[in-house]
């Protein structure tokens, strides 16, 4: 993942439409007036058909102004590439069907407070039943490590106090790690679980609607006090940022205020499988197993 974003801005960055509107006015500007300046409508006559007593040299106007049409451009390309760019500015530009059909691609949003398993069941079912997965939490601690990634501070910050990532940043990273796994196999049906995504509304509705639709939310429904247990337990050694009593508790009120009313409007939609997550690993994951194989067949 460590070239998610770069790819984002050399798609998103290089083409006219993500010029700031300063830039694009300035450029439609000296464009018009290019044209303004561009040799009379009868010269061009002239030279168009072909007039035989026309002088050669008249050709000379048009190759000036190609050439600093051409040199404007590059300029502007240039300075438009060194820009650093904001958030909103990351948003993928508008687009009116998602990248990845539903009918080719298999999308499980799996959800469940911090600590409640999603991590361990989606390492199980990827062994069992060939899902990739890709965890929204990975994805942006990676992106947060990586050297020169202009996010890396402003991830760093939300980790730290638990608090959902700005969603431009989050969908972009998941776009990108599932356009790379289905381009390595073009005949690759992709399956994935994308794990501790949506935790937000805005999430859930701008990647079903630019991305993918998922088939539903697997979640994981564990009580507070089995998940801080679990969460301080791991934290001795995992070496995470927010694995301590102060961002725990910030992480819970955040599922709580925030993640909780996007698995409430699946549900709405009968679009959630429940598993309860107290039991051990084992007896969870043959729950789950069951659970799915119910929703989505034996040979899911
Ligand atoms: P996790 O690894 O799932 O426990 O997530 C750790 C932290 O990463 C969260 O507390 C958030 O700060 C951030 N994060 C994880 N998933 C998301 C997401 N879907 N949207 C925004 N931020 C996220």
């Amino acid at each position: 993942m460590a070239h998610a974003l770069p790819r984002l801005f050399s798609r998103r960055f290089c083409q006219p439409a993500a010029l700031p509107r300063s830039l694009n006015s300035t450029s439609r500007t000296s464009f018009r007036t290019s044209i303004r300046n561009s040799p009379s409508p009868a010269s061009r006559r002239g030279y168009a058909s072909g007039n035989p007593n026309s002088s050669p040299l008249k050709v000379w106007p048009f190759v000036g102004i190609a050439l600093a049409g051409s040199g404007a451009y590059a300029l502007m390309v240039k300075s438009r590439v060194e820009m650093p760019p904001t958030t909103e500015q990351i948003a993928a530009p508008k687009k009116d069907t998602p990248t990845f059909s539903p009918s080719s691609v298999t999308v499980l949003f799996v959800l469940g407070g911090p600590g409640a398993g999603k991590g361990t069941q989606c390492a199980n079912l990827v062994r069992d039943y060939k899902f990739t997965h890709l965890s929204a939490g990975d994805l942006l601690r990676a992106e947060q490590d990586r050297e020169g990634s202009e996010f890396g501070d402003l991830i760093k910050s939300y980790i730290k106090d638990g608090k959902i990532v700005p969603m431009e940043v989050t969908v972009q990273l998941l776009e990108n790690a599932m356009t790379e796994v289905v381009e390595k196999d073009k005949d690759h049906k992709g399956k994935f679980l994308i794990d501790g995504f949506p935790r937000k509304m805005d999430q859930a509705l701008k990647f079903e609607e630019t991305v993918c639709p998922s088939k539903f939310v697997l979640f994981f429904d564990c009580p507070e006090e089995e998940m801080q247990r679990r969460l301080l337990e791991r934290g001795k050694t995992s070496g995470r940022s927010d694995d301590n009593a102060e961002s725990i508790k910030k992480r819970f009120k955040t599922f709580v205020e925030t993640s909780m009313p996007v698995v409430e409007y699946f549900e709405g939609q009968n679009r959630v499988v429940k598993v309860l997550a107290t039991k051990t690993p084992d007896e969870v994951y043959k729950e789950t197993r069951e659970k799915l194989e119910q929703r989505l067949g034996k040979n899911f």
